[in-house]
């Protein structure tokens, strides 16, 4: 007898990446194509179907394919649509979710990667068995998404929990959504770029990453610096980290959550962000909200995070 699977499908910037994953989290086969390559909304999506009907067939002794279920960047879960923006290969408004279950003839789900993300930690990671959770992304933004009741909150708009564009200080840094002062200007991988160039510049703290330009200049490079005893980088991640502690206090205000957890690449420098963020969320908790909520690292690694969540929008159906 055949096992149930499901592909996976995360769309980003660079390369899109699908897999095969079992009801385990066990990711069986994979495939990946430049999402730059497939210029124009059209050979986007045959790229996709192609891929997905390649995998299927390396798959069809062993596992049936029971959906697809897709992350994506800037997309609209109600309709199913993704719209072109600068990092995608298409300038409309394209219906995927449609055409891919369609051409493929899958049960196919879109959702937003941040959404993904919180959906695969209740499924395969820490989340597991909670109701109410909330998980942050720390990547070139801020993302989030918010499990409340066991459903992810969507909005009316399907723009619930833009987190990363909360406000955090007056008046500002300038963020690329027009305001000044959101949160992700400051708790990011950019973000934190931005704060080491400003510790740069307002103290004479000697550096290696004074070495570096802006462009140069990863939040691996400020981790590694950090891991290495360097107090510049050290105090950059203690002001983003405290930042981030404040925010997540509202959100705990907000939406009661019995867990918070970090993710994206700016997590992976672990206690460097967590423990200044819990120490700050400790001080701006309001007594009826104490010990309740934990904040934590996300179980699931970076690299097959987008996958896994991907799939989970079939399984937890
Ligand atoms: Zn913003």
């Amino acid at each position: 007898m055949k096992n149930n699977a499901v592909i996976g499908i995360d769309i980003g910037g660079t390369g899109t990446k699908l897999a095969i994953i079992d009801s385990a989290g066990q990711i069986l086969e994979r495939s990946s194509f430049n999402t730059q390559a497939q210029r124009g909304g059209e050979k986007f999506i045959a790229a996709i179907t192609n891929s997905v009907l390649e995998l299927q067939q390396r798959m069809s002794d062993t596992h049936t394919i029971i959906g697809i279920g897709i992350g994506a960047p800037a997309c609209d879960e109600l309709s199913g649509t993704i719209t072109g923006a600068a990092n995608l290969p298409f300038t409309e408004t394209l219906p995927v979710r449609q055409l891919v279950e369609e051409q493929c003839g899958l049960p196919t789900r879109l959702a937003n990667d941040a959404n993904v993300a919180a959906i695969g930690e209740g499924q395969f990671g820490g989340a597991k068995g909670m109701n109410n959770y909330a998980l942050v992304t720390l990547g070139t933004g801020l993302g989030s998404g918010v499990i409340v009741d066991g459903k992810v909150v969507i909005g009316n708009h399907g723009l619930a929990s833009e987190f990363g564009h909360t406000f955090v200080v007056r008046d500002g840094r300038k963020c690329g959504c027009g305001q000044n002062g959101c949160l992700e200007t400051y708790v990011s991988a950019t973000g934190i770029k931005r704060t080491v160039f400003e510790l740069i510049c307002q103290t004479t703290y000697d550096s290696p990453l004074r070495n570096y330009s802006f462009h140069q200049l990863s939040a691996r490079d400020i981790t590694q610096a950090a891991q290495d005893g360097d107090f510049l980088a050290q105090e950059a991640f203690r002001l983003t980290g405290e930042m981030l502690g404040y925010k997540i206090a509202d959100l705990i205000v907000l939406f009661d959550p019995q867990a918070v957890f970090l993710a994206g690449g700016l997590a992976l420098a672990g206690s460097l962000i967590l423990d200044p963020a819990k120490k700050s969320l400790e001080k701006h908790t309001i007594a009826m909200f104490k010990g309740k909520s934990e904040l934590k690292l996300s179980e699931l690694g970076s690299e097959d995070a987008a996958l896994l969540g991907a799939a989970s929008l079939i399984y937890r159906r």
